[in-house]
């Protein structure tokens, strides 16, 4: 177009100059900004950007949107014509362009209309330019952060995260030094946990109190910040200060995982001076990525803790345990393992479970299905030992996950002692039995005799009483403990008969009355007619006779006891009742074990059996027996017995006995 110079000015999306360009003939000079503000501001072009429209001046002189300068030269201020176009690219300015001829008249529509065929064609490539720019941008965040990434995440060991992720954010911002932090799950303090670069030895194990300082702003709103200089921003307080370094500008993300703010990652001065603008994406991209990293690493010490854990557990027990496959061959065993077999860990590990002790294939399913199906087996067995001996052993197997192997876990409890105890019971029973019951019952039936054949006399037969109620409590004692350990066995309940409640009870508490009289309580039989019930009579009026002792023992003196009893037709349900020191709820269950007495509290010694055996012997007749109780007021103790059926009764067996000669 013959033009002598022109000049470009780029704008940014809010009409700022950012750029330009001037050339004169060939050359190209940059412009300085205070004429680049002048040219759009005031000049010629000021009217194009305004006005969005290009314009053609065939006389400078004459029009006076042409910014005439002070400092120009004769020959610069003189008449010239000019083009001005706007840069429009999809609507939006992006510049203008500028064409100048020292002549007047020198441009004509023509040159118009082709300027602003150019102009078109610059717009768009200004427009792509920047475009361009920003997507290399992104790019250049994007690829920082993937490298982050795959830097950090090549390792879960925490003290290795936090050394990689302070690495990655010290390349990426180029900073000086960097610190990361994480808040104290119980005082909610900042706790600087690690830092790399210039003098950053003293920063881990700082403090900041809960919320305090910079780095609480960023915790509270989760939002990232930067300080561009620290001398002039209000907020920064000493708490923000490290040890040794002169901050002139810091950079400061939240660490977040899961939505939760968890730490934060800062960067101290950067090396050019100040950041770059996207350096808190970047930083806050770092502190995510830190988040999760953190969070997975934690994740993994805690399982590798509770790894190591069971494996202490496992090897600590004082069980023997064995790990197998599903053929039987052990994988793992533990230390108790080692004592108890004789054989070392190797040669464990060669061994199949069936050489070392006699598998209940029964029980574990032949191809140990039973445990396939995750259910469990115990049994009794015998331990084989290296040196070829046997010791008795209790088995529970079931089917574990061992270091990721679908296994079998089989523990392996040596039960010697149990067995001697086992053997010593039956010993003591067989004692009882032999040694005392049978010398009793001859002592029982010689004074029997003695009454018979006595003569008359007050003084004997009070002796002989006190004598016979004496042997009866012990031949009830020793005839309860027989039981005990026969329904314990699970032995079934066979003597049962048909009987009248009332008379049982009537007779219960002829027992015990010389008792209750001595510490001047009294019975209250309130019992009704009641259907007949079907039950062992000697072991139920023991029940009742242990039921009423603790009534008349534990109630003090000049206590009353109540008796009363219903029925629904299947069961007669029977309650004594006591005005005594009542039973704490913590104990009502743990009373009908057996050698259990409520401690602290009754001075009276006893065996703890009496309830154990009342229990049993309920249970054993299909009923149930519980306490009410209200401390300080008393106690009710319920059972329940099933009432004879007219089947059972037609088929009667005749019991001989003191019960059934008359009451029935
Ligand atoms: P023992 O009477 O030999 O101690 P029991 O099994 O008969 O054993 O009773 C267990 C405990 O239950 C007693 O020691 C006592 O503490 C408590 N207990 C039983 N009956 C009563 C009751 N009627 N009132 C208060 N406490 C009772």
């Amino acid at each position: 177009m013959g033009g002598e110079r022109g000049s470009i000015v780029v704008m940014d999306d809010l009409g700022k100059p950012v750029d330009a360009t001037i050339v004169f003939g060939t050359q190209f000079h940059d412009h300085t900004t205070q004429q680049l503000r002048d040219t759009v501001e005031r000049g010629l072009a000021g009217w194009v950007v305004q006005n969005r429209k290009s314009t053609l001046v065939t006389d400078t002189s004459k029009d006076n949107r042409w910014l005439r300068r002070t400092d120009d030269s004769a020959d610069k201020s003189g008449a010239k014509s000019a083009i001005c176009v706007p840069l429009l690219a999809r609507d939006r300015l992006v510049g203008v362009l500028t064409l100048v001829h020292s002549i007047p008249n020198s441009f004509n529509e023509e040159h118009l209309a082709l300027m602003q065929a150019i102009a078109d064609q610059a717009s768009v490539a200004v427009l792509n330019a920047r475009l361009y720019t920003e997507s290399q941008r992104t790019a250049r965040v994007m690829s920082a952060l993937a490298e982050a990434a795959a830097a950090i995440n090549t390792s879960l060991e925490i003290t290795d995260v936090w050394r990689r992720i302070l690495n990655q954010t010290m390349q990426a911002l180029q900073v000086e030094t960097v610190a990361l932090a994480l808040i104290d799950h119980d005082s909610n303090d900042l706790i600087f946990q690690a830092a790399a670069g210039h003098n950053s030895g003293s920063i881990p194990g700082r403090h900041i109190h809960n919320g305090h300082g910079l780095t609480g702003q960023v915790i509270t709103n989760g939002l990232g910040l930067i300080v561009p200089s620290v001398k002039q921003d209000s907020h920064y307080s000493e708490v923000d200060k490290f040890e040794g370094i002169e901050m002139r500008a810091v950079a400061i993300a939240p660490i977040q995982s899961q939505g939760k703010v968890i730490g934060v990652l800062e960067a101290v001065n950067p090396i050019s001076g100040a950041f770059d603008p996207d350096a808190m994406v970047v930083l806050a991209g770092l502190g995510s990525l830190a988040g999760t990293t953190i969070q997975n690493a934690e994740y993994l010490n805690r399982i590798q803790k509770a790894h190591q854990r069971y494996l202490e557990l496992f090897e600590d027990s004082v069980d023997m345990i064995l790990i197998t496959d599903w053929e039987g061959t052990v994988l793992e065993s533990n230390r108790q393992a080692v004592l108890l077999s004789g054989y070392s860990k190797e040669e464990l590990r060669a061994l199949s479970i069936d050489q070392l002790h006699e598998v209940k294939w029964n029980r574990t399913g032949l191809n140990f299905e039973t445990l396939r199906r995750y259910d469990e087996c115990t049994y009794e067995s015998g331990l084989l030992k290296k040196d070829g001996s046997s010791i008795p052993i209790e088995v529970h197997a079931r089917r574990v996950e061992f270091e990721e192997t679908d296994s079998i876990q089989w523990i392996v409890q040596d039960v010697t002692e149990r067995k001697e105890l086992d053997a010593l019971r039956d010993d003591m029973i067989a004692m009882i039995y032999h040694d005392i019951r049978s010398p009793l019952g001859n002592v029982v039936s010689s004074l029997e005799m003695m009454g018979e054949l006595m003569p008359v006399d007050e003084t004997l037969t009070s002796m002989l009483n006190i004598a016979r109620n004496s042997t009866a409590r012990i031949q009830r004692l020793v005839n309860s403990l027989l039981d005990i350990n026969r329904l314990e066995s699970g032995h079934q309940i066979i003597d049962q008969n048909s009987i009248d409640p009332q008379a049982l009870i009537r007779e219960s508490i002829r027992d015990v009355i010389p008792a209750a009289t001595g510490r001047q309580q009294i019975i209250e039989n309130n019992m009704t007619v009641l259907p007949l019930i079907w039950v062992d009579v000697d072991m139920i009026h023991r029940v009742f006779i242990n039921l009423l002792e603790n009534a008349i023992k534990f109630t003090p003196v000049a206590g009353r006891i109540r008796i009363s009893a219903q029925t629904d037709g299947v069961f007669v349900k029977f309650s004594i009742n006591d005005n005594g020191p009542g039973i704490p709820p913590a104990d009502r269950e743990r009373i009908f074990d057996k050698f259990i007495r409520v401690r602290g509290r009754d001075r009276t010694v006893g065996l703890g059996l009496g309830l154990a055996f009342c229990r049993l012997a309920v249970h054993g007749h299909g009923g149930e027996i519980w306490v009410e109780s209200e401390p300080g007021k008393g106690s009710t103790f319920w059972l329940t017995l099933p009432v004879a059926q007219k089947k059972t009764t037609g088929q009667l067996k005749r019991k001989t006995g003191r019960l059934t000669m008359n009451e029935r």
